[in-house]
């Protein structure tokens, strides 16, 4: 059983998040970058909507080449601060579905999910996978993303990107020459514009056109980045998910439909939570030492406590300290929200 990596990338991020947070924007144009300043602004588009696409404007091009294709649409500078909080938690969403986790930008990052835990043996366990994923970004970001599912990082990663938005492209291992044959050759990471040209120049344009040249010539041509092209020509990626990063908590919260001060509802709400995390955390193999819980008040005050043991905590476990630390919050003040959160995880 060789190795199945899923490829998550986020529509149009930094403008799904202003559309999402600005309801007046809606099925409007949207430039996120620099200022145009009529047309005189410098600087670059950072990210495009859908809408601002058709008028054929896109990452990285000139703002002042955005607002005349465009001047009606909308202009924004990013607001990063908003846009990493957003990260953060669909980076959190992610890591709860595979062992092994490379995030590769704010809005992409790769996932390996056969030899984890979650014991994932094939293509129709990996697209159960995404779909939860897609579902649970959306439920919790009211973001879309695209998914590519395939045998290696290069492929996944063409995936992901071939039915954008909200896209989920499955590439199994018998159906990757077809699948790449067609593409062009700049889809190839490390075939930038000038090796894109030189190929050309060898009437090289498809990744069909790429395999029939010998590894020695593109070798002689390339150098190092030659044995590379030719791989990937065939699909091969060796590729592996670099981790830096770890999950480091897995937590639930609700808000009550009215502010509450009587305890029964509130512990019920937070063993309710707790059965949550912890359903979490066994389909991720995980286990955790502390527990966490945070008391909103109805003025929004919030308060949080924890405590750590020396084993893995049991749900039983969890159950107990959290009404131990929960005590000294019940029955004083109307409290909006509750929440539990498990930390120190590990295997
Ligand atoms: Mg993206």
């Amino acid at each position: 059983m060789g190795r199945i990596i899923l490829h998550i990338d986020m529509d149009a991020f930094f403008a799904a998040i202003e559309e999402r947070d600005n309801p007046r924007f809606a099925g409007k144009s949207i430039d996120i970058g620099a200022d145009p300043k009529g047309e005189r602004g410098r600087g670059v588009v950072s990210t495009a909507n859908y809408e601002a696409r058709k008028y054929g404007i896109g990452s990285a091009m000139p703002i002042s080449w955005a607002y005349k294709a465009n001047p009606d649409a909308i202009f924004l500078p990013p607001d990063f601060r908003r846009y990493s909080a957003s990260s953060r938690n669909i980076m959190a969403i992610l890591g709860k579905y595979a062992k092994k986790m490379q995030q590769v930008s704010v809005d992409e990052a790769y996932l390996e999910v056969t030899g984890s835990k979650l014991q994932v043996t094939s293509y129709k366990k990996a697209e159960e996978i995404a779909r939860k994923i897609k579902k649970e970004i959306w439920e919790k970001e009211k973001l879309t993303c695209s998914i590519g599912i395939g045998p290696n990082k290069l492929i996944a990663k063409i995936a992901s990107d071939e039915q954008k938005p909200d896209g989920l492209t499955i590439i199994k291992p018998n159906q990757v020459k077809n699948f790449l044959d067609p593409k062009l050759a700049s889809v190839i990471p490390g075939i930038g514009p000038k090796s894109f040209a030189a190929l050309k120049d060898i009437e090289v344009e498809t990744i069909s056109d790429l395999r029939k040249i010998p590894k020695e010539k593109l070798v002689e041509q390339f150098g190092v980045h030659g044995n590379q092209m030719w791989a990937m020509a065939r699909g091969q990626d060796e590729r592996i998910i670099e981790e830096e990063r770890e999950i480091k908590s897995v937590g639930k919260q609700t808000t009550f439909q009215h502010d509450i001060k009587t305890s029964g509802p509130i512990v019920k709400a937070a063993f309710e939570l707790l059965h949550g995390v912890f359903g979490e955390l066994k389909e991720s193999g995980l286990s955790g030492k502390t527990l966490i819980i945070v008391v909103r008040y109805a003025w929004f005050e919030t308060h949080t406590s924890q405590e750590t043991q020396d084993e893995a905590l049991t749900l039983k476990d969890a159950k107990r300290l959290c009404l131990k630390l929960l005590l000294p919050y019940l029955g004083k003040e109307r409290i909006r929200l509750v929440g539990v959160r498990i930390s120190g995880l590990f295997n």
